[in-house]
């Protein structure tokens, strides 16, 4: 059995090979590490392989881990469905959160980061295969969204984030990450600011490449490093 330190060194190589092979920077990529139901002494050997970011879906199973782990030398990600009432919570705990897919939780994120005087790195979450199941905002609506999320002071827009619907063969997930990448670029034409929209964050085990292909910043990935979840 490959130790999760043998995964992350591979899967680093995947990604700088993806990159270099569509003629991108590897740098501009940050692999998330995807921690979710795993254990502390198996993210331990994540970080100790090189992993600097970690992502967590549960608010309550990562403020124990972030609690135990800490957050100086990682930087830890939401990309769960976030409650509106957990809001305070998620402020408190990541440096980013991937999941905002309605203003009324963009407005409670931003009052709990106006308390703590926070500006809140955030992303859009798109549902973009229009899929009931899933969280995030319908594509007609995400202008909206980001005009009004762009008015509130305490929240900082970084980019997009999509889960597509799930196939077997990643190239068919291709599409949809051309079409978040093509939003992303409408966004930041409209708004204009340098530092905002900037990052797609795009790309799971199974399909990391083709989202890295299409422009992702941030890939996160969780079984191809730390294995399968019960
Ligand atoms: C679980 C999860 C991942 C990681 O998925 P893997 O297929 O295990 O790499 C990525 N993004 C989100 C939002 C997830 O919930």
């Amino acid at each position: 059995m490959p130790s999760v330190k043998d995964n992350f060194n591979a899967v680093m190589k995947q990604v700088r090979d993806a990159a270099v092979s569509c003629g991108r920077n590897p740098d501009e990529i940050t692999l998330i590490a995807v921690s979710k139901k795993k254990q502390i002494p198996v993210i331990m050997e994540g970080i100790n392989a090189g992993a600097a970011h970690l992502g967590e879906n549960y608010l309550q199973e990562a403020v124990k881990k972030i609690d135990a782990i800490g957050n100086t030398k990682i930087c830890w990600h939401f990309i769960g469905h976030l409650q509106t009432k957990k809001a305070r919570s998620a402020v408190k705990y990541f440096e980013y959160i991937h999941t905002v897919d309605r203003i009324k939780l963009a407005k409670e994120i931003n009052k709990h980061a106006a308390k703590i005087n926070k500006v809140q790195k955030i992303l859009l979450q798109i549902n973009i295969g229009n899929e009931e199941t899933k969280s995030g905002a319908a594509l007609q609506d995400i202008h909206e969204l980001a005009d009004q999320v762009m008015q509130l002071d305490n929240l900082s827009l970084e980019g997009l984030m999509c889960i597509p619907p799930y196939n077997p063969d990643p190239e068919l997930t291709r599409p949809y990450f051309r079409q978040l990448a093509q939003i992303r670029e409408e966004l930041a034409e409209k708004f204009k600011t340098a530092e905002i929209m900037k990052h797609l964050s795009m790309g799971m085990s199974n399909d990391f490449k083709i989202a890295i292909e299409e422009g992702a910043t941030m890939i996160r990935v969780g079984t191809s490093i730390f294995g399968k979840r019960e």
